[in-house]
């Protein structure tokens, strides 16, 4: 076939092109092949055709290029006159006997009568000449047809080829088959970013014709789903390395939005100036789709579509190492129903399924976003909690809390299949903190645990750590007694005397005490922290304010105790107590205590949590007389900056510092600083848990004359403190029931 003979001689063409420079001589040289190859006996090249002044005259051409015929292979590079109209006529392909030609081949007439067209671009046109009598008896045009496409296109791009290197590029790969029959989508720009070519795949994938897109910029094909920054960076990508590869979601012609393989890539000529830009694309929606659906099958299951074993594994092993990094622990809370197996052996499997299926649902309803659900099998559950409290019983409580509100999910009815089916789960919870124990370990305590709540007459909720599990119960006990310990009226008010440095009274502090029936007296260290948890310090809080209060007055009638002050902790929740003021100064006129002998200590977590709403409570209570001491100070933030903006009276430097102050040099630095300060400040300051001469000394020696502590005497109840007073001076060394 002519058409396969002559594809060679183009590919080399093409090829060639890319390292000459001259159109001319390739040209020639091409057609001297192609003649040579299809047995055509001569031809000429004429370029830059006058097309504009009529078509009569001659135009002087030159035989370029010539085969078989060694009269003509001699005319070769003669130049002779062709009549005008032949080289700019309309028809692109004719065959007919011309006279006109013929005079002008002088020997030649008498064998060569036939001749092919061929315009270049409309700039130029090779003339092809023919025998009379074809050899092959085909009409000529039918013969030569083929060839003469191909060669009107490698025409066309060597015409243009300084400016169209990387259309040649682009064509090459056309001439190997590439471009054509690409199973990829090829998309050719300028550099104005308007499309110039597609090929068939673009078409097939995109459904748009070369027609629809020619000139447009290929943002018509965008769906929408990225963002500038993401087109902002491909451009930065080409820009810099000349190209870009990704995925990107493109829409079809249809609307439809699918996932593709882009590649982008500059397209520069040999001066190195840009010339186009080239798109290579993949329709990857299909693969994705697999991927997909093979991620589905190894990671979750199928029939509640919950993560799967291997899928919790995976999430665990990520837990343990954000845990490790955050120091919060984590839970793993493994649950079993308890009625699984009889349900599904009496009701059937299917509504054995559909109840695996809601109990999924509810699972997931009562966690929180980040954290995972999973099935392990049969009627086998996980759930992993991430971030929990970096305390452990605070942690405990949090994964106890849920493992409940699962518990409760799980025991209400299921409606499946017009019928209300019942059932009740086991839970086993164990905590971790980044990787104390392997994932394996984990998942076998939480089963042991859930295997402890099961033996335990199922229905239950059971920690996997024994001093856990039993800190757990004694919590919850307490909790519970707390509850009641109010109106049992358990609690009552120790007091601890302050005194100046010449052993005169001044006051004392309130202390709670719990008076437990079992447990005996309970310190406030056991249970402060549990009833600011659960908020019961609230109530006990305000109690501790009024009993001190009323004792105030009390105090009013006895010569004795008159001039004293109390001091009454207030513990940060209950300061932020939107109502705080009011209960404050409700307190205050029901009992008609006196409001300057009434002292409150806080803490700086408490003041520090929302300073301006503090500062605003704190002018409130003091416009009522009442005086503010600050608790513990030292131990927290000691922020100078909020210090001086705090209505405070008096500081009391914590006892930490002072038990060492004989001993170490710097906690001596540290108190007297802290005295110097609340000098500066023009604050009261006072030690707290003195309890040597030595301590005492130094700190009366450095400008601090009140203190509190064992010295001078212990937290006492009422009648021991009273009866310490009566007493003509403060014992030294007064001892208590507690210390
Ligand atoms: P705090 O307010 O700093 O009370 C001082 C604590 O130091 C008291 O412990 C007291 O018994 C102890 N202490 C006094 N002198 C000495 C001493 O010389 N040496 C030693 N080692 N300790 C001494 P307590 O009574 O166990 O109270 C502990 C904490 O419980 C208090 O610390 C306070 O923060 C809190 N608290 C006590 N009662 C109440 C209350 O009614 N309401 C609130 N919110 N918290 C309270
Ligand atoms: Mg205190
Ligand atoms: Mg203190």
């Amino acid at each position: 076939m002519v058409h396969t003979d002559v594809l060679p001689v183009l590919y080399d063409f093409a090829v060639t092109i890319g390292n000459e420079i001259s159109l001319k001589p390739l040209l020639t040289r091409t057609l001297q092949r192609l003649l040579y190859f299809t047995s055509f006996p001569a031809g000429f090249i004429c370029l830059d055709v006058p097309a504009d002044d009529g078509l009569g005259g001659e135009v002087l051409v030159q035989i370029d290029a010539a085969v078989g015929d060694y009269d003509l292979i001699g005319l070769i590079g003669k130049q002779l006159a062709l009549p005008k109209a032949l080289l700019c006529g309309g028809a692109t392909v004719r065959e007919t006997a011309r006279p006109e030609l013929l005079s002008a081949l002088t020997n030649m007439h008498t064998r060569y009568t036939t001749y092919l067209k061929l315009p270049i671009d409309g700039r130029g046109v090779i003339v092809l000449v023919a025998p009379k009598i074809p050899e092959t008896e085909l009409p000529l045009t039918q013969m030569f047809q083929p060839a003469m496409a191909l060669l009107a296109k490698a025409i066309l791009l060597c015409r243009n080829h300084d400016d169209y290197t990387g259309g040649l590029i682009a064509e090459r790969n056309l001439l190997a088959g590439v471009f054509e029959s690409s199973y990829s989508g090829v998309m050719l720009t300028d550099t104005q970013v308007r499309i110039v070519e597609v090929n068939p795949a673009f078409t097939r994938i995109t459904g748009y014709t070369l027609d629809e897109v020619r000139g447009q910029n290929p943002h018509m094909l965008a769906s929408g789903r990225h963002d500038l920054d993401f087109f902002k960076e491909m451009w930065s990508s080409l820009a810099t390395h000349g190209h870009w590869e990704g995925e990107i979601w493109n829409r079809r012609k249809n609307g439809e939005v699918y996932p593709e393989w882009l590649n982008i890539n500059q397209v520069r000529n040999k001066s190195g100036v840009l010339t186009n830009y080239v798109a290579i694309f993949s329709d990857i929606s299909e693969r994705k789709q697999a991927e997909a659906k093979i991620h589905q099958l190894a990671f979750y299951d199928q029939l509640t579509d919950l993560p799967n074993r291997r899928l919790l594994m995976d999430r665990l092993q990520q837990e343990l190492a954000v845990s490790a990094r955050s120091g919060e622990y984590g839970g793993v809370v493994f649950l079993d129903l308890d009625n699984f197996k009889s349900i599904n052996d009496t009701k059937g499997h299917d509504v054995g399924d559909l109840l695996l299926g809601e109990v999924a649902k509810r699972l997931k309803e009562c966690v929180r976003d980040g954290d995972t659900v999973a099935r392990l099998g049969g009627d086998e559950f996980v759930v992993v909690l991430k971030s929990l409290s970096a305390h452990i019983n605070e942690a405990a409580t949090q994964a106890e809390l849920v493992a409940e509100k699962i518990h409760a999910a799980l025991v209400r009815p299921y409606q499946i299949k017009a019928h209300a089916h019942h059932t009740s789960s086991s839970i086993g919870i164990v905590l971790f903190k980044g990787h104390q124990e392997s994932l394996d370990d984990l998942l076998k305590h939480a089963d042991t645990a859930m295997y402890q709540a099961k033996t335990a007459g199922r229905n239950a909720i059971r920690f996997y750590d024994p001093t856990m599990q039993a800190a757990l119960e004694a919590r919850t006990e307490l909790e519970a007694d707390m509850r009641q310990a109010l109106e049992k009226q358990q609690f009552c008010l120790y007091y601890q005397i302050q005194v100046d440095n010449r052993h005169r009274p001044l006051g004392a502090e309130v202390l709670l005490r719990w008076e437990h029936p079992e447990r005996g007296l309970v310190s406030p260290v056991q249970f402060i922290a549990l009833a600011e948890e659960t908020g019961l310090i609230v109530p006990i809080g305000l109690w501790v304010q009024k009993t001190a209060c009323e004792q105030l007055k009390l105090w009013q009638q006895n010569e004795l105790t008159r001039g004293l002050t109390l001091s009454v902790n207030v513990s940060a929740k209950q300061f932020r107590q939107a109502d705080f003021v009011a209960q404050v100064r409700k307190i205050l006129l029901e009992s008609g205590a006196n409001s300057t002998q009434l002292k409150l200590e806080l803490t700086e977590s408490a003041v520090l949590e929302n300073v301006e709403d503090t500062i605003g409570k704190m002018r409130e209570i003091k416009a009522l007389g009442v005086g503010f001491a600050m608790d513990d100070f030292g131990t927290g933030y000691s922020s100078l900056q909020y210090l001086k903006r705090l209505p405070l009276d008096q500081i009391k430097i914590d006892q930490s510092f002072v038990s060492d102050i004989a001993t170490d040099p710097n906690d001596a630095a540290i108190v007297k600083t802290i005295i110097a300060m609340t000098q500066a400040l023009g604050l009261d300051v006072i030690a707290e848990g003195v309890e040597t001469l030595a301590q005492r000394e130094f700190l009366d020696k450095h400008g601090c004359h009140a203190f509190q502590g064992y010295l001078f005497g212990r937290p006492v109840p009422l009648d021991q403190f009273e009866a310490m007073l009566r007493g003509k001076q403060v014992s030294l060394r007064h001892s208590s029931a507690l210390p």
